[in-house]
């Protein structure tokens, strides 16, 4: 027969008949791995039957727990009011840790049904569960689990310090349920709070003594700090920690390849606000957070150097990306437009150097951000007054995938090296301008097989000139022959001041015939437009054109004889020479 009672199909008639046996009870209840307890209400829980499953849990004999209270499961880590879950019986799992009879504890789940369920409470009916070891690995879980977020979020926080150190201190209030939390770095003997959270964000930049502080001790230490309560510890100036909301706190060093740099902590205005398992928790992370700081750290005091280089360069830097827009310069580039850093980032070129020059350098940026490195001269105007020759470098870079993400523009000031390149007198080339020019012709001449002609000048009977009328008048007479050759010779052409009254042009793409021509137009020019008060000043000039196989040696010593030719032939004419 099926029997039932209010709530619905309850067993067969002969076995619940069978189960009155109050033996076959016990022994059905001693087969179940859940601890059962029947508790009196009044007056104080104490407890009328346990079975077996209680009896292996909490270690204790039947005769050490039946008429005994329920009070013999708490100790230092049950709430004090845990009772008061039984009084009315919860239906409604609880959980708290109890003790064994040797102290160890537990953490102990509670299901708690009063009987009978209507009318005056007589027993209460409590199923308790051991759920330490399920606890456990809930727990590891956890902390895998924010230990890899934490390594995730410190690798995509990149090697920006600033974003990481804020990432670490964010994680740290979220792993440890902190109302405070720091990153702070030892710099001298001083500790500096370089990032913070939570409550902490009032005192971020703040320092404080290595020897006055908590976070002090465990940097200089280099071991964890379990603080509970600070008004029970020795260590901390109470008053400095009350000041700044710090009860009880959780501080881990930041050690990376035994050397400690800092420390992390996680704070609260509460006391015993943290368990110890989370400072071990805090001590696993702070060696990923250890790690990547370390490398932060590391990129930006190389960085820092890199800048202080780069800024002591006096070249100016620039990085243009591929919008043309400034991303970087450096500190000679905001001397030289007397412009700062913060008006130029982010704005494109054309809206810095003025549409003009835009116009005239955009083939060269063009080339640069197809990826080819480029170098071309010309004058720029300078913040200190006048334009400048300069000469530009564009350097592409690109990402790992080869696309070009923009240029560095490396300009230089060619300023003082032409005046050192130039003749004091006459602005002629010296002969240092002349050597350098001369070097890079040849070798374009060798190379290509072009013709290149040089023409020594000197000028006719000058020392009698300076000696009766004067250096002044010579000087002068200096200048308008250099005049005189600049404007007659081509662009491209190298006028050189050798030294004295003794000229040397350089004519590159210009095969002998032509130099010949050019000399005797120079001569007949002089003759005709210089003029001493002794009479006119007339030039001697010996022209050749660069032969194969000959060196540059051997080049200037044939220009050479062929003035000293000229020369020997009279004077006021041009000769070359073609012997060795
Ligand atoms: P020639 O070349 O025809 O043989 O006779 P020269 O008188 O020109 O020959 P020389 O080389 O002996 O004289 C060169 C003179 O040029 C000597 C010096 O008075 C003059 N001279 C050289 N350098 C300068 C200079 O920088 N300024 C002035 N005013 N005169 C100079
Ligand atoms: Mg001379
Ligand atoms: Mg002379």
């Amino acid at each position: 027969m099926r029997i039932t009672d209010g709530s619905g199909y309850v067993g067969d008639a002969s076995v619940i008949s069978d189960l009155n046996n109050i033996g076959l009870l016990t022994a059905a209840l001693d087969t179940v791995s859940e601890a059962v307890l029947v508790a009196e209400p009044y007056p104080q829980l104490s407890i009328v039957y346990a079975n077996a499953a209680f009896y292996s849990l909490t270690g204790y004999a039947a005769a050490e727990v039946i008429g005994r209270r329920l009070t013999i499961l708490q100790g230092s880590g049950t709430p004090g009011n845990w009772l008061d879950i039984f009084s009315g019986g919860s239906p409604v799992p609880v959980e708290i840790t109890n003790y064994r009879k040797d102290g160890t504890p537990f953490q102990s789940q509670w299901t708690i049904r009063a009987w009978p369920s209507e009318g005056d409470t007589e027993y209460l009916v409590a199923v308790q569960q051991d759920v330490t070891h399920l606890r456990a690995l809930e727990h590891q879980h956890m902390q895998l689990e924010l230990l890899t977020r934490m390594q995730e979020l410190v690798s995509t926080a990149g090697l920006d310090l600033a974003i990481l150190r804020r990432k670490v201190a964010e994680v740290m209030l979220e792993a440890t349920g902190a109302e405070a939390a720091a990153v702070e770095e030892a710099e001298g003997d001083e500790m500096v709070y370089t990032a913070t959270s939570g409550k902490a964000r009032a005192v971020e930049g703040l320092r404080l003594p290595i020897d006055a502080s908590l976070s002090g001790t465990c940097y200089r230490e280099q071991k964890p700090i379990f603080c509970p309560d600070v008004y029970q510890d020795q260590r901390v100036d109470h008053k400095a920690a009350s000041a700044a909301g710090f009860r009880s706190g959780l501080l881990v060093p930041l050690l990376h390849q035994g050397h400690c740099f800092g420390a992390l902590k996680a704070y609260s205005n509460r006391p015993r606000a943290f368990r110890r398992d989370q400072l071990e928790l805090l001590e696993m992370a702070s060696q990923v957070l250890a790690a990547s700081l370390h490398d932060a750290r590391r990129f930006k005091r190389e960085q820092d150097q890199r800048t202080l280089l780069v800024d002591a360069l006096p070249i100016l830097i620039s990085f243009i990306d591929k919008e043309y827009r400034y991303r970087e310069i450096n500190a000679a580039y905001s001397r030289w437009f007397n412009i700062e850093p913060d008006e130029i980032i982010g704005r494109t070129v054309a809206d810095v150097v003025g549409q003009k020059a835009f116009g005239d350098i955009r083939q060269y940026m063009i080339t640069a951000m197809a990826g080819e490195r480029v170098r071309f001269e010309m004058t720029v105007p300078y913040s200190r007054g006048g334009p400048r020759p300069v000469e530009a470098d564009y350097i592409p870079v690109k990402d790992s995938d080869g696309a070009v993400m923009g240029f560095y523009a490396l300009v230089r000031d060619l300023t003082e090296l032409r005046t050192a390149e130039r003749d004091h007198l006459t602005q002629a080339y010296n002969r240092r301008g002349f050597d350098r020019r001369l070097k890079t012709s040849f070798a374009t001449a060798r190379r290509y097989q072009r013709p290149l002609s040089l023409l020594f000048l000197d000028i006719d009977r000058f020392k009698p000139v300076n000696d009766q009328c004067g250096h002044d008048v010579g000087d002068k007479i200096l200048r308008r022959v250099v005049r005189l050759l600049m404007w007659h010779a081509r662009e491209s052409d190298i006028v050189c001041r050798w030294g004295g009254e003794e000229f040397a042009i350089l004519a590159p793409e210009t095969n002998l015939v032509d130099a010949m021509e050019l000399a005797e137009r120079l001569r007949q020019t002089v003759a005709a437009e210089v003029a001493s008060p002794l009479g006119p000043i007339t030039i001697s000039i010996g022209v050749v054109e660069l032969l194969a196989e000959e060196s540059r040696k051997q080049f200037l010593r044939r220009a050479d004889r062929a003035l000293y030719q000229a020369k020997e032939k009279g004077r006021d004419r041009v000769e070359t020479f073609s012997g060795a």
